[in-house]
Formats: C-alpha cells, sequence, structure tokens
C-alpha cells in the first residue's frame, strides 16, 4: 500500500475546517458540554470525542498507517490503559528486558494488585520472548530503539510470534518516532508513545499516543473512559502545531545524530559509542531494515579518568535534563538519575557504565553541539 508522504500528514491529517471564519489552523473546541439527546450522539472529553481529540487520533493514526490512534493526557497514561485494556485477572504478559523505567514500574507495582502475572525476558531475541510465554500469556511488550543503550529488537519476528501464539503484541515507539519506525507495517497491533517526546518535541507539554486497529483502539478507549487518562484539548491543539513539523524536525535530528556519534566514536577520550546508525551497532542491519532513520538519540562512555557529573558541568549549551527528544541538545546520566536504583551487579549485567551518558541529540548547528562537547572535554584534562 502507498500511503501520503510524511510531512504533508504532519501538516494537514486530520485538520478541522474553521468554517466560521475561514482561519488556516484547526480551532480549539473547549467545551465539556455537547447536547445529549440520546446516548449515540454523546461527546464528552473522557469518551475521546471532542473535535481536538479526534483530529490528534485521525493524523497519529495516518502517521503510522493504522486504522485508529487515541491521544491521551501522558505517555503513562497511554501505556497502563493499553496494558489494561488488554489483560484480565490471571493473564500474563512478556516485557522485554530492557524498558522505559515508568513502564517498569508500573508493571512492578501495579499488575499484581490486578491479578496480573508478568515475565521480563533474559535477552532481546524473539526465543527470549517465547521462553517466557505461558498459557495464560495475552500480552508481549517491546520497546525498540531503547532507553538507554539504543538497543534494536527485531519487530517482524517478534510480531510472528506473537501472531502465532496469538497474542497481542505492543511496541513503545517513542525514541523512534512515527517518522522513523511504523511498527503497525511489520505486523505489531498496538504502536505507544509518550508524546511528552519527539511529538511534542519542545520541552513543553506532557501527552500520550495509541494506534492500532479499529478495534483495538475501540478497547483502549472503552478501558480509558473508566481510567480517566485523557487530554485536554488545549493540549491537543498544542499537539497538532508540534506535529506539523515533526518531519522536518526528526530528519534534522537524525542527521546531527548520525554525525555526532561519528565523531565520537572516533574521539580518543570515549569508550564507546551506542548509536544504531553505526555499522559497529551489534543490531545495525536490523535497524536499516525496520527503520527510515535512526534517531536522535545516543549513548556514549567517557574513559575511566573523566569525572562525569564535572564534564556535564561544564557544559555550555547541552542542558542536563531528565527529559529527551526536544529541539536542545540534552544529557544525562543513567546511574545517577533513571537508573539510580539499579545495584552494581545489575548494572553491569544490563550494560550500564557509571561513566556512560545519554544524550538527546538536538537541531542546533552540529558543530555547535560538537564543540561544547569538545569543550567539556578538554576542561577535564587539564
Ligand atoms: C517518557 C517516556 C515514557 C513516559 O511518558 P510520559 O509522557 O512521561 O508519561 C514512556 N516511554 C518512553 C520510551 C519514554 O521516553
Amino acid at each position: 500500500m502507498t500511503h501520503k508522504g510524511k510531512h504533508t500528514i504532519c501538516i494537514h491529517d486530520g485538520e478541522i475546517k474553521d468554517t466560521q471564519f475561514g482561519g488556516a489552523v484547526s480551532p480549539i473546541f473547549m467545551a465539556s458540554s455537547y447536547p445529549f439527546l440520546d446516548v449515540d450522539s454523546m461527546r464528552y472529553p473522557r469518551m475521546f470525542n471532542t473535535p481536538n481529540q479526534e483530529a490528534i487520533g485521525i493524523k497519529i493514526a495516518a502517521l503510522e498507517h493504522a486504522e485508529a490512534g487515541l491521544p491521551f493526557a501522558s505517555g503513562m497514561a497511554a501505556i497502563s490503559t493499553s496494558l489494561l485494556a488488554f489483560l484480565e485477572p490471571g493473564d500474563h504478559v512478556v516485557f522485554q528486558n530492557e524498558i522505559y523505567g515508568g513502564t517498569f514500574r508500573f508493571a512492578n507495582e501495579e499488575l499484581e494488585k490486578f491479578g496480573i502475572d508478568y515475565s521480563f525476558t533474559d535477552g532481546i531475541q524473539a526465543s527470549d520472548f517465547e521462553e517466557k510465554i505461558t498459557d495464560n500469556t495475552k500480552v508481549i511488550y517491546i520497546e525498540t530503539p531503547s532507553n538507554p543503550l539504543l538497543t534494536i529488537m527485531d519487530i517482524e519476528s517478534i510480531a510472528k510470534l506473537a501472531k502465532r501464539k496469538n497474542l497481542i503484541s505492543m511496541i513503545d515507539n517513542t525514541f523512534a518516532s512515527p517518522i522513523n519506525q511504523t511498527p503497525l507495517d511489520f505486523g505489531i497491533d498496538i504502536s505507544i508513545h509518550s508524546a511528552t517526546k519527539y511529538l511534542g518535541g519542545h520541552s513543553d507539554m506532557l501527552a500520550g499516543a495509541v494506534v492500532g486497529s479499529r478495534d483495538h483502539i475501540q478497547e483502549i478507549s472503552n478501558k480509558g473512559k473508566n481510567l480517566g487518562g485523557n487530554i485536554s484539548d488545549f493540549m491537543c491543539y498544542l499537539l497538532e502545531r508540534s506535529i506539523k513539523t515533526l518531519g522536518v524536525r526528526v530528519e534534522k535530528h537524525n542527521e546531527n545524530a548520525q554525525y555526532i556519534a561519528q565523531f565520537l566514536e572516533n574521539h580518543k577520550d570515549i569508550v564507546k559509542v551506542y548509536y544504531p546508525g553505526l555499522t559497529s551497532h551489534p543490531n545495525h542491519n536490523i535497524a536499516k531494515r525496520q527503520m527510515n532513520g535512526f534517531g536522535g538519540m545516543l549513548s556514549f562512555e567517557l574513559k575511566d579518568q573523566f569525572n562525569v557529573k564535572e564534564f556535564q558541568k561544564s557544559l555550555k549549551m547541552i542542558k542536563p535534563s531528565m527529559s529527551l527528544a526536544g529541539v536542545e541538545s540534552t544529557i544525562l546520566m543513567p546511574t545517577l538519575t533513571s537508573h539510580t536504583s539499579l545495584t552494581e551487579e545489575e548494572k553491569k549485567k544490563q550494560g550500564i557504565s557509571n561513566n556512560l551518558l545519554r544524550f538527546s541529540v538536538g537541531i542546533e548547528n552540529k558543530e555547535d553541539i560538537i564543540q561544547d562537547l569538545v569543550q567539556a572535554i578538554q576542561n577535564q584534562i587539564k
């Protein structure tokens, strides 16, 4: 099937015509009260069916070649609602070993209360997932590229396994964004985003999104009405505005990250660079097959003699930040922030060194980003 161009979808799909004044952009409809004459005509923000919520759903669905889409108030609302929509007491879900910290906590702290059983894989091959599947497994959940080591999973092999075992497959597609990866084309059932990241892209909003078949999205919507993680119409407007430039932003993120990854890989004070666009990445060929671009996220490890915290403080433009995927470059030390709770042994097992930095490459001029990195490295050497 051929699809419309991504940039065109980013700008036009789902837009609401301003029939009153003919304005060029979708109006915001903030109403939480609409006519209620019979059940079929009910509109209410918690029903995911205000004009702006529907408009965003159409746009994100088109971007990922899905039948339907739903916006949420946060990535975690999208993830938790999607999981709870398909898991009943007594069911089991298999998670990839490396997943976003919030999803990991949701699994460990919440699922048991719903009587839902779960396992994490020991590796990233389809066979590692198959090994954990039990008679009551219902869902397989992956994340690629993953955080913070940019591990690449073979999406198609997981989708095939899920189909063969009659399971629902879900992916956290946040790091790739719909521009770089359309998992439904490889047979995945449900693709989820923290729209706080690339879809939003300006570090000024919190939102989530889910896309899938009409039936699956209906089930998630039904569950969402009970859980209430709905997005406001104002945020829908901001998200629509942001997505208009998603294509051009992500292409620039891709270009900058590739250039910087190669520069760092050749730098004498850098031990290792993790980026799926490097031929040295163990799954570069899988990434090439399933991604249109390799994304704006990379990680690198400074040599042992460096004080990584001081290195971060020496940066003049690149900001230390917990979040990622904004137009500005940000950096984070997983062992001091997102992954502090891991023991030394767990860190070692996951390959997360104390000198590792996760770098969200922005869309500034790449020479300026490199200059900032270089001056901070030199500052440490003197
Ligand atoms: C940030 C993030 C989330 C959670 O999204 P929120 O919008 O913060 O709720 C989920 N998955 C990934 C990969 C993320 O980076």
